[in-house]
């Protein structure tokens, strides 16, 4: 059983030897199919956070840190804010916030008005054990989160990347699923001469090319599989899978201290008729009911050692 999720929810890192280019392979469903079934997105949105899952998860692994890695994108079109964060230990979560009224009724929208003034921001946050928080921002004018992230990785990293990436339901179960292989070139290689690189470079997008969704997502291939029928002539060498789990960091006490920061005005404005503060997750839909009391003392506390 373990060894099933394993392969269903997991970040295979890869190296195709010829060409001399890296590259993830994320799988996951049991982290889209929690994230999504936490909220009532319309379709649109749900295929665009799941997308934006696979993305954050071709970092883990490629990236050494200890605390939460997390991908934003801030727009003002139809999608406002989606976050997916990711820790070290490889659990995920993610949320969307847009604009209802341009999803109502059902229909489509205009994909160029999904991220009108958009920004997506790169974060690593390792605070908590000590270190710091380093934030890289883009402005991006794609129109799906992998275009976005294609646009960071050429203006911030300058590291020649391609991605595809496929978000759909499972045919038999209905269960909602996404995956991705992202191929980059290794930063700081310079072995090579120019017209080498580029030539490998054209071959391997050839062959990524001929990757379909149904590959991607599953259907009875593992990932191995995928990627040796993609590129058994370039020597593809796979290291060790990281599992990816699905999870929210958020309990009482975390959000108990999240509420303590907020003016005592503001916590007034929040109370029910009854006194209570319900807090729900954003993430996670979790909710978070505290009786009155539960956060006066410390707000009065908080705001007399501030006069
Ligand atoms: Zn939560």
């Amino acid at each position: 059983m373990a060894e099933r999720i394993l392969d269903r929810d997991i970040v295979r890192p890869f190296y195709l030897e010829r060409a001399h280019l890296r590259g993830r392979f994320v799988r996951l469903e049991e982290t889209v199919h929690y994230v999504l079934t936490a909220h009532a997105y319309p379709e649109p949105v749900s295929r665009l956070l799941a997308e934006l899952l696979v993305l954050a998860g071709s970092f883990v692994g490629a990236l050494k840190f200890t605390g939460t890695f997390s991908l934003q994108i801030r727009a003002e079109g139809a999608i406002r804010l989606m976050v997916v964060d990711v820790t070290n230990d490889g659990v995920m979560r993610g949320y969307a916030s847009f604009d209802e009224a341009a999803f109502a009724g059902g229909h489509g929208v205009e994909t160029e008005r999904l991220f009108e003034d958009a920004v997506l921001a790169i974060t690593v946050d390792q605070r908590a054990a000590g270190g710091r928080m380093q934030q890289g921002i883009v402005r991006i004018d794609g129109k799906r989160p992998s275009e976005a992230l294609l646009v960071y990785f050429r203006q911030s990293e300058q590291i020649p990347t391609a991605v595809r990436t496929a978000v759909g339901r499972d045919p038999l179960t209905g269960r909602w699923r996404a995956a991705g292989i992202l191929v980059q070139a290794m930063p700081g290689e310079v072995s090579e001469e120019p017209e080498a690189r580029r030539e490998n470079w054209h071959r391997v997008m050839l062959f990524l090319q001929t990757v379909t969704e149904e590959e991607l997502l599953g259907d009875g291939l593992t990932p191995d599989e995928v990627l040796f029928r993609l590129f058994h002539e370039e020597g593809v060498r796979v290291f060790e899978a990281v599992p990816i789990t699905p999870g929210c960091s958020c309990d009482r006490e975390r959000v108990r201290t999240m509420l303590r920061q907020f003016p005592a005005a503001e916590l007034e404005a929040m109370r029910q008729e009854d006194g209570t503060i319900g807090v729900t997750c954003q993430f996670c839909s979790r909710h978070y009911l505290f009786e009155a009391g539960e956060v006066d003392g410390l707000v009065a506390e908080c705001s007399g050692s501030a006069r």
